[in-house]
């Protein structure tokens, strides 16, 4: 049965969407008894599978003693234990976590904790973040600004301070080598020339994804680029932000993606694999002498009703010992691997992947007209929705986003959850050659013309 078309539901599209009836594992199944695999882990959140019996046993006991306790009033056992292995998780020195409910919260406090440093450390000059272009780190206005996504900026532009942006290292698109170190050191200088351009004095913070989420669709960083743009951070005084609202929580085969390079960086947003589907749950994990020196100045003016709730960190510390228990973030590198070995795969059969990348399982390919200029198919063609509903009627479920910015590019995510076995690794792949199959025709015609 599909939603009811006079729902008083409304979301973005208007594409009917089946009633969701239960989900175990990486299946999901509507009321019908269709069977979809949850190819993306919903929005790469549900990264430990659907109805884990550990986590619903924990949100379960949770519940019969408090759902809720406010922050300003109580701490929580919950909130407390939570904390203590989020920061055990992280960089030596991170070590003081403030509790949200979702990415753009996230993003929002680690800018705002970010400035409130700045003010308190004699420094008022500094307020402008830069970021990538493109780039999404989320929809609130405050997030929308260091956002490099023109379809969910451009109405909003008047209402909001467009932050600086510097090109993602999207080496593929400027055919440079990613394991140069000299393509690091490349767009690393763009963002030093866009620090100097600006006024060092000016530049508060860099915003960043480790690995590359909707937006750029799981962009690896090239060789060097981690450690230089760390380097240039440090040396202008700016504080280095890693989002890992979508790159964290263990896809990339570590807890925090930014942790395959090694360098810390000064504030980390995460949220979705945090929370693994099971409630909303993000955070902010910042140097302690950072938010010493905001707290030494006066309250940090900023905060969440629901953060911290019991209810919610219960669940996210049941998760983190769910993967740690059953060694879920090495699974994700070894059958990721054999899935971007299976899509690159599917390059000899169909000519329109131009790309495939990523790393563990946060993955993604692109579809091109020309696989050697890396030339989009035209917008309209509107490929990026179309293969996802070929795809989406055979029951499995990828993820679409425009690679070039918002308007144009095709790309797909392709993240299952950390738990996904080599046979169920081979179901996708087979779903997936059936959806390209039917896309194909209008595509290779569109390639040839
Ligand atoms: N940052 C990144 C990198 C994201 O991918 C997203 C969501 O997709 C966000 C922030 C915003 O998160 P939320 O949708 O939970 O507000």
């Amino acid at each position: 049965m599909l939603q009811n078309s006079r729902s008083h539901l409304f979301y973005q599209t208007d594409h009917p969407r089946p009633v969701l009836d239960r989900a175990e594992g990486i299946y999901m199944w509507d009321i019908e008894g269709n069977r979809f695999i949850d190819g993306s882990s919903g929005a790469m959140v549900c990264n430990i599978g659907h109805s884990n019996p550990h986590v619903l046993e924990a949100m379960r006991r949770q519940m019969e003693k408090s759902t809720f306790g406010y922050r300003l009033h109580f701490v929580t056992e919950a909130s407390e234990a939570l904390a203590a292995k989020v920061s055990e998780l992280a960089w030596p020195g991170m070590d003081r976590v403030f509790f949200v409910s979702g990415g753009s919260e996230a993003v929002e406090s680690a800018i705002k904790l970010a400035r409130e440093w700045a003010v308190a450390t004699a420094q008022p000059s500094r307020w402008k973040v830069i970021s990538r272009y493109p780039s999404y780190h989320g929809c609130t206005l405050g997030a929308l600004s260091v956002s490099g996504y023109d379809a969910l900026t451009d109405p909003y532009l008047p209402m909001m301070v467009q932050m600086p942006k510097v090109p993602a290292p999207r080496w593929w698109l400027d055919g440079l080598d990613p394991d140069d170190p000299a393509t690091g050191a490349h767009y690393a200088q763009m963002l030093e020339a866009q620090i100097l351009e600006e006024g060092a004095d000016s530049v508060l913070a860099f915003i960043m994804e480790p690995v590359g989420g909707a937006s750029t669709g799981a962009l690896v960083p090239p060789k060097g680029y981690m450690e230089a743009v760390r380097e240039v951070c440090t040396r202008h005084g700016i504080l280095l932000i890693h989002d890992e609202v979508l790159s964290g929580g263990g896809r990339t085969g570590h807890m925090f993606a930014g942790q395959n390079w090694g360098d810390a960086p000064d504030i980390i947003a995460i949220s979705k694999g945090f929370g693994a589907g099971y409630v909303p749950l993000g955070a902010m994990i910042a140097r302690g002498e950072i938010v010493e020196a905001v707290l030494k100045k006066g309250p940090f003016a900023h905060g969440f009703t629901y953060a911290g709730n019991p209810l919610a960190c219960a669940a996210g510390l049941a998760v983190l010992e769910e993967i740690e228990r059953h060694g879920m973030m090495q699974n994700a590198v070894s059958t990721g691997d054999l899935l971007k070995a299976r899509l690159t795969g599917l390059m000899d059969e169909f000519p329109f992947i131009g790309e495939v990348r990523g790393i563990g399982m946060l993955l993604a390919f692109e579809v091109v007209a020309d696989r050697k200029t890396k030339a989009p198919f035209d917008p309209a063609f509107k490929a990026y929705d179309r293969l996802t509903e070929e795809a989406y009627a055979r029951g499995l479920i990828i993820y679409p986003r425009r690679s070039r910015g918002g308007y144009a590019g095709d790309h797909y995510l392709v993240a299952p959850p950390m738990i996904t076995t080599p046979a169920q690794v081979d179901e996708i792949i087979e779903k997936l050659t059936g959806a390209l199959r039917a896309f194909a025709p209008e595509a290779l015609a569109r390639m040839a013309g």
